[in-house]
Formats: C-alpha cells, structure tokens, sequence
C-alpha cells in the first residue's frame, strides 16, 4: 500500500523558503553593488565621466568634488568638449581625443592635458576616452580623468636637473682641455715650467669636481635602489673633526675654521660616510657664507648622543625654505654661476644619518647664517644594527 503523506501547511512554507531567501539575496547583493559603485565612484583618485555623442555630460562621478573642486550634480547637462576645466592651449588635445573615440569604439586614447581645479589652481590630468556608445548598459564615451600633477612636477625637476647635470659636466671638460692644450704648448716651446704646474693644479681641481659630482650620482641611484649601505664599526667622531678640519685647512684658505666642545665618546657607523656628512655641511657652511670667513664646527655628548653642528654666518636660510632643505632637488638659488648646486648634498647626508640611525636639523635665520647639526647615538656594546648594515666585529677601546 503506498503511504501518502499530505504536507502540512507549515512544511509547505519552509519549502517556498530558498525562493524568498534567494529574492532577498538579490537585493541585497543589487543594494551591496550600487554602495560600492557609489563608494569607488566619489572615492576613487579619478573622475569617472560619461559623454553622449554630441559632448553632453550624462553621468560624473562624485570624485570630481575632491580631484577638481566641483559638484558632479551640477555638471549633469553641460557640454564637456565646451568645458572651461581643460586648459586654452589643451583644449585641442580634448578635441582630438574626443573624436578620435568617437571613431573607433573599445580603444583607449589617452593624453595629458592641464585642468583649473574650482579653486583656481592649475592640475595635469591624464585622460583617457573609450567609446562605448554601442554598449547598451553604457550608451556613452566613458571619459576617466586622473591626477598626474605630482609625476609631472619630478619630470620636470628631472629634466631640469639632466640639464644641470650636462652643463656641470661639460664646463670642468672644457677647462681640463683648454688647459692640456697650454701645456702641450708650452712642452713643445720647452718654456714655462712654473706655469705648467699651475695647469695640472687646475686639471687636478676640475677632474675633483666631476669625481664629486659622479659620485653624488652614485649615491643617488643607490639610495633610490635601497643599496646604499654602511659598514659600522666604532670610531671616534672626534678625530674624524679634527682630520677633516685639517684637510679643509689644507685644502681651502678662504675660511677659518675654529673646533669647540669636546667628547671621547664612540660611535659606530660608516667612518667613511659620517666624514662625507661633515664634509658636505663644511662645503656648504663655505659656499653660502661668501662675506663671512668664519666657520666653527661644534662636538657635544648629549645623554646617549652626540651632536655635531657646523656654524656659518652667510646668507641663511629663509624660515619657509627650511622644511624641505634635506629633500632631493631642493635648491633655494636655482641656478648660481658662482657654485655647483644640484641641491642633491643635503639629500644624501640626511639619508646616511638616518642609515646610523642619527637625526639631521637645520637652524638658521636669513642673512645671518645657519647652524646644521646631526646627532649620532654613542657607542655601546648592546647598540643594535639595522638588518641590511654589514658589521665589523671590531672591539674598540672604551
Ligand atoms: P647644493 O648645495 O648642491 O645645492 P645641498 O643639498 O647641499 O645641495 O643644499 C641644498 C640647498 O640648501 C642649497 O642649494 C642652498 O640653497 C641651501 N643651503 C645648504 N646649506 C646652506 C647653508 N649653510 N647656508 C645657506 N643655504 C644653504
């Protein structure tokens, strides 16, 4: 006998349960993707914007309020190839773009133009247009604007900086030839000894001045590639002063400088490289101070620190300059005959301090000169070493 169950009415709405749970689930996943579309359209780094074929804008993304200042709302209707965003002399780059598109649907074209934020300040823009006015769901050219201003302004300096670089390069050249040629003469006239001397001081200076420059490069290139490292064993700073003063003494007889303070405290670090600091601030303590001669260097145990600062009374440094003095390419004369200036100095100390685990500040006033000093955490047997830093097991005397 085959048994037949009758289904009870409560059985019969726990079956017709999964067809409600599974509307429920569509909706809430429609309601999850239009919050996400609403949340990437007014957060995302780009302006999202639909154009009908004639220009007429249909759709702007909300993002458009933080890229460029505006109210998407209000933009609905207007023409975007009539836009006054897009800078006069970009504007045929719009054009282009725009009907380039209009052409050939699915393909990218892309240019930069420069866009007036609502603020009045001026933006470069990478823009890209893709025509989808055959796509039923889009129906228009989907324009997407982003921000490139920050890339543009490092192109920029780079290029500034390859025209720099070429010019600092070619003039000690034609100095070492000038003067190669001079002697040449003067060997083959057999005369002028005393002058000839002279001409190999003068090549020995110029081809210092491309070694110095090349290895600034160097560096650099090191620093971008997280290969600059630093080989630590304990030293002490103050001798380190005391030779590199002598050097400068030496080398260079425009300035005096004087050493106060004093410490026996050792550090551990890359003797080669905090010696490269001091002489990079002693350069510039003598380049920017061309009325004042004096120049004192200053040594000083802090608790666990010490603390080395060079003093000049030259030019200073204005106090709204000062916060991007140890950034790469900061240089607050553009351009100087009298110097060699790439603003890279500066740069490559502050990395090579931070590498010792040390701190670099400025303190100065305008016209009446500036005081950089670095602070170096002393010596002890516990100091511990960052991971990438190559270390000598060398047992100094305390
Ligand atoms: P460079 O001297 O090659 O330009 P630096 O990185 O050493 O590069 O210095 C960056 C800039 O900081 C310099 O161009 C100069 O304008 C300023 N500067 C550095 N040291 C001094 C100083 N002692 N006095 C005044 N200005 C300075």
């Amino acid at each position: 006998m085959r048994r037949c169950y009758l289904e009870s009415p409560q059985r019969r709405r726990e079956k017709s349960i999964p067809y409600r749970m599974y509307d429920n689930d569509l909706e809430k996943r429609m309601h999850q993707l239009e919050e996400q579309y609403n949340f990437f359209a007014s957060h995302a780094f780009a302006v999202i914007t639909v154009i009908g074929p004639d220009g007429i804008i249909l759709q702007q993304s909300p993002s458009i309020k933080q890229i460029l200042g505006y109210d998407h709302r209000k933009r609905l209707g207007k023409n975007f190839l009539h836009s006054r965003l897009v800078h006069p002399d970009d504007i045929y780059k719009k054009e282009q773009l725009f009907e380039k598109a209009k052409k050939n649907p699915n393909i990218n074209y892309k240019d930069e133009l420069r866009m007036q934020h609502k603020n009045g300040s001026w933006s470069w823009m990478e823009v890209i247009f893709n025509n989808q006015l055959h796509n039923p769901y889009i129906n228009g050219i989907v324009v997407i604007t982003h921000d490139i201003t920050e890339r543009k302004i490092l192109e920029l300096q780079k290029d500034e900086f390859l025209s720099i670089v070429s010019h600092e390069m070619k003039t000690p050249l034609t100095i070492i030839r000038s003067y190669s040629q001079l002697m040449a003469k003067r060997i083959q006239n057999k005369s002028g000894e005393k002058e000839a001397l002279l001409f190999l001081d003068n090549i020995a200076n110029q081809t210092d001045k491309i070694t110095r420059l090349i290895t600034d490069l160097l560096d650099i290139s090191k620093i971008q590639t997280g290969k600059l490292s630093i080989e630590v064993k304990p030293f002490q700073l103050q001798q380190l002063i005391r030779k590199t003063i002598t050097d400068f003494r030496y080398a260079s007889s425009s300035h005096s400088i004087r050493l106060t303070g004093s410490t026996k405290a050792l550090v551990a670090g890359d003797e080669s490289r905090i010696g490269q600091v001091v002489i990079n601030l002693l350069t510039n303590a003598i380049k920017y101070s061309p009325k004042s001669k004096r120049i004192q260097l200053h040594i000083q145990r802090k608790r666990t620190y010490i603390i080395t600062s060079v003093m000049d009374y030259g030019i200073g440094i204005p106090a709204s300059k000062q916060k991007y003095i140890f950034q790469r390419f900061f240089r607050i004369n553009e351009r100087s005959e009298q110097h060699m200036s790439l603003g890279l100095g500066l740069y490559i100390a502050s990395e090579i301090i931070k590498l010792h685990h040390g701190t670099i500040w400025v303190e100065s006033k305008k016209g009446k000169g500036s005081t950089f000093s670095f602070s170096l955490p002393i010596y002890t047997k516990k100091i511990i070493h960052p991971p990438h830093v190559t270390r000598h097991n060398v047992h100094a005397d305390e």
